[in-house]
């Protein structure tokens, strides 16, 4: 069978399935069994795709059609300018979540020599992204989990940040180390009752201790905060992921723990998503 043959039966598979990305999943699939990228596979339709690979690709295509994101059936991402590697225990890097990277450099434009804390490390997708850019600032991430601390440190490894950074297996609560002058987070913050009306492919595949806020969502939110409100220097800055409905609840616990807010931005889908925030 050759590349377009391949490449149009799973089409018609994943549709059959409610993919709605049945062609690019399709792509990215075969282009990594195959060895090669999309644009190969979309400018050699004729190549022949070898048993093995076929067999390989099919049972990638299988679990695609149950759910499983591409993300994870590949074990990497795209976020900013790098790739990093992931797996079902930390959360997929997502295209809204670079307006975080975008505006700590903004913010520290003219800064140099920042120690950054990134509460919530997951993959490691903020904090070592800031890292390739802030080339004499230093960082240390935490994460709740024991699987992210392994991944988070690999990506590390690969980009070649391990001299600049460490990673601490913590409970945010438990953290009581250093001093900061920027502190970053992309907390858990989806509402525990609305966990069920998130995108199924979400809630069955991805991690629930990446998500779940608790309580209106907050919960974690809130323990960042006071934490954050501990470890900061004085006018170090804090920015914060958040839900499109928690702007004023965060805002509120933010200035009850002497924080000054400097602005809410918006994401790719004019949400409410980041908050930036100075001690006072
Ligand atoms: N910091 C990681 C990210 O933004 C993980 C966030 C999380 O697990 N809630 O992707």
């Amino acid at each position: 069978m050759n590349i377009n043959s391949v490449i149009n039966e799973s089409k018609i598979f994943l549709k059959k399935s409610f993919i709605k990305t049945a062609q690019l999943d399709s792509e990215i699939l075969l282009a990594e069994v195959i060895n090669k990228n999309r644009e190969y596979i979309i400018l050699n339709q004729n190549h022949t795709v070898n048993k093995e690979s076929y067999y390989q690709f099919k049972t990638l295509v299988e679990q695609r059609s149950k759910g499983k994101p591409v993300a994870y059936l590949v074990g990497k991402k795209d976020f900013w300018n790098y790739q990093f590697q992931i797996n079902e225990h930390v959360l997929i890097p997502r295209p809204d979540t670079e307006i975080i990277v975008e505006q700590v450099l903004k913010i520290t434009k003219f800064k140099s020599n920042l120690m950054i804390l990134d509460i919530g490390v997951g993959s490691g997708c903020i904090l070592l992204s800031v890292l390739k850019e802030k080339k004499n600032s230093r960082g240390i991430g935490i994460d709740l989990s024991k699987k992210s601390v392994e991944i988070s440190k690999l990506n590390a490894l690969n980009l070649g940040l391990l001299n600049r950074l460490k990673i601490f297996k913590t409970d945010v609560d438990n953290f009581n180390f250093g001093k900061y002058d920027l502190i970053i987070s992309n907390p858990p913050y989806i509402n525990k009752l609305d966990l069920k009306y998130l995108d199924k492919d979400v809630i069955n595949f991805e991690p629930n201790i990446a998500l779940d806020g608790g309580l209106e969502g907050i919960s974690v939110i809130s323990k960042v905060i006071n934490k954050s409100s501990e470890l900061i220097k004085k006018k170090g800055k804090l920015i914060l992921e958040i839900s499109f409905n928690q702007r004023e609840k965060v805002k509120k616990l933010l200035i009850n723990k002497g924080f000054y807010i400097n602005k809410i931005l918006k994401d790719y889908a004019k949400n409410d998503r980041c908050i930036i925030s100075t001690k006072i």
